[in-house]
Formats: C-alpha cells, structure tokens, sequence
C-alpha cells in the first residue's frame, strides 16, 4: 500500500453520506486488513512456489457483506506482492457469488477462509479472465456448487488452448471448471452489463470488455458498495501484460481505462487484481506510460530495430522509480508486446491470436 493509496481509502471512510442507500455509508468502508507487499523480492534460481505455505486470508472489506481474498506475500514468484489473485466475495441469505476463484493449489484454503465469515452454500461465480490465478479452482467451486459465468471467449480460450510461448500445445482442460454461463462483448453496447444480480442487499453487474489484458475479459460491478472488480488490465505491480495469445492488446488496455472513466465517479474504489487499490485518477499515469511506449517502440521498429535493439534501448528506465515490482522479466515482456503489437499484429480469431512463437 502507497502512502498515497492509504490516504485515499481513508479519504472514503469520512465520507458518510453517500450513497444515498448505500452500503459503504455505515461505518466507513473500505477497511483494508492486509496490505500487499512492496518488494523488493528475489528468488534462487529454481525455486518452486511453496503453496503448503501460502495463505488466504480476508485481506480487505468492502461494505459488510463483500468481502476480498489474496494470499500472502513473499513467496509466489509470478505474485510476490500477494499470492494468486485478488477474490472478491459477497456474501448473505441468497447464498455466495465469488469474483475468480484462484490458483488450484489453494482451493481448500480459499474456502476455508471464505467459511471464516459466512456458511452459505456458494452459487454464483464470474471469471474475469482465463488465467490460473483467477480461474485455477473453477472445478473445485463448480463441485461445490456453483455456476460459473464469463465472456464466451473465455470459454473457448479454456477449451482450445493457444499454444504455449515456447511453442508447445497446452494440456488439456478440466472440464468441471469450464464456464457453463456465457455472455459476449459488442462494441454496440460497451459498458452495458450482461448479466446482473440483485442479491444481498446488492446489485452486481457483469460487464464484458473489449479484448484488453485478455479477449474474455470482464469487470464486475458492485453498484452499492461502489466498487469495481477490474482485473489485469490495469497493474500497479509489475509492467503493463497484455496477454496477446489469449486475445489481448495495449491498445485494448488504453480503451479499457477509457470506458472505467466513464464508469466510475471520483470515489468509486477499483480493485485489480493485483497491487493495490486505486481510484480512477490513478489509472491516468499508467495509460500515459502504454501511449509513450507504444509510440517509442513503434517508431524504433519503423527505423527497422530488432526486438533485441528495442529492448536494449531500456525505454522503461524513467518508470522505474514509480513502478513496484520492475523486473528484467517484466520489462521485457511489456517491451515485446509493444513490438508485436506496432506491427503485423495478428487478428483475433475464436478469441485467440496466432502470435509469433519465442525461444
Ligand atoms: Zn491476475
């Protein structure tokens, strides 16, 4: 948690009057319980994250019945700031609807820590976008129950797998937790939810996106609680991913954090999937940053640079400073995109992209 972040959650706790019949005026949410970590972070060659050792706890209350999961710190390489990625929970008498349902090594711990604070049986869960550490215990909360909800896109990145960066084809999925419930982004209707809930005391929106950090993409809305689930697109830990196989784009990204402009007010509370919170003026820098790379890269791949030169010419160094969890990795990985993406970028087809296999 930023100095800054700090500042802005107590800022809504003396906010007491609004909403008019909302949750978040009772006693002055957000409450965050557990900050994600700041780094920095580094592991031996060869480590295995230890999941036996991660926890999932209660790391944020956003009204009292919408509660968020995440795990702990300091020990998931691909998430060291806080393992896996962000749950969100509400919960009462019409029973749980889960946001992303974390990485499969930690699907008992994940219930565990969601029956810490409510024994209704779980109903409802949306997946915001394919990966493991949204979607890994789909199967595991589909036995529990619940029907499972995303973009059709989703689904078929789940069934038909893009092949791996180096190439390899994908294992096959497991059934049990692909989503049986399905809805589709249009152009005609951005922003519009496909699907909404009225259920514990609170009106949840599924909005599908355009591709952006994914083709099957979706932000959840929690109209009373003022808060919106909005996934990967966005990150404050780490450099910007765009997973372009399974569909995604900057330029996706950019209109991403265009469209959350127009839905959230000053006050509305965002929740990425990682990193911390944020409000919606804070997404304003990181979209200046993908703008400014996308045109460094484009015009050094038009003076005809290789991806090696690009990335040898470090054009992240002056977001260094302001970017927690600034790997080599990272870096590398949003400086090829931008690469790939400037030119000959594939279409999307069945919600996947045929892009170019790397060593
Ligand atoms: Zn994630």
């Amino acid at each position: 948690m930023t100095m800054r972040g700090l500042v802005l959650l107590v800022g809504v706790a003396v906010f007491a009057t609004w909403p008019a019949h909302g949750v978040a005026q009772e006693t002055g949410y957000p409450i965050e319980l557990v900050p994600p970590g700041k780094g920095t972070y580094t592991f031996p060659p060869g480590y295995e994250t230890p999941w036996e050792k991660i926890r999932i706890m209660v790391t944020a209350k956003m009204s009292p019945n919408l509660f968020i999961l995440h795990g702990s710190e300091a020990l998931d390489p691909a998430h060291p700031d806080a393992s896996g990625g962000r749950v969100m929970v509400l919960f009462g008498p019409d029973g749980v609807l889960m946001v992303d349902t974390e990485n499969r090594q930690v699907a008992e711990k994940t219930l565990q820590a969601i029956k810490t604070f409510t024994n209704a049986p779980i109903k409802m869960v949306v997946n915001t976008h394919i990966h493991g550490d949204h979607t890994g215990a789909n199967a595991f909360f589909a036995r529990q129950g619940a029907v499972i909800f995303s973009q059709e896109n989703l689904r078929i990145e789940m069934l038909r797998p893009p092949p791996r960066a180096n190439g390899q084809p994908a294992p096959a999925p497991d059934m049990a937790g692909v989503p049986i419930a399905t809805y589709s982004y249009a152009a005609s209707t951005i922003g519009q939810p496909a699907v909404t809930f009225n259920m514990n005391g609170e009106t949840v929106d599924f909005i599908p996106m355009m591709p952006s950090h994914t083709a099957g993409d979706t932000i959840v809305r929690f109209r009373k609680a003022n808060v919106i689930y909005i996934e990967d697109f966005y990150r404050n830990f780490g450099y910007p991913f765009a997973d372009q196989a399974n569909g995604g784009s900057i330029r996706g990204m950019l209109e991403a954090i265009d469209l959350i402009q127009k839905l959230a007010d000053a006050k509305t509370t965002l929740v990425p999937g990682h990193g911390t919170l944020v409000r919606k003026q804070e997404l304003l820098p990181y979209r200046a940053m993908l703008v400014d790379i996308m045109a460094k890269v484009k015009t050094l791949r038009a003076q005809g640079k290789s991806l090696k030169d690009v990335l040898a010419a470090n054009l992240t160094a002056p977001y260094d400073k302001t970017t927690l969890g600034d790997t080599q990795q990272s870096k590398d990985r949003f400086i090829t995109e931008a690469y790939d993406e400037v030119s000959d970028f594939p279409p999307i087809v069945d919600g996947k992209r045929a892009m170019p296999a790397r060593p």
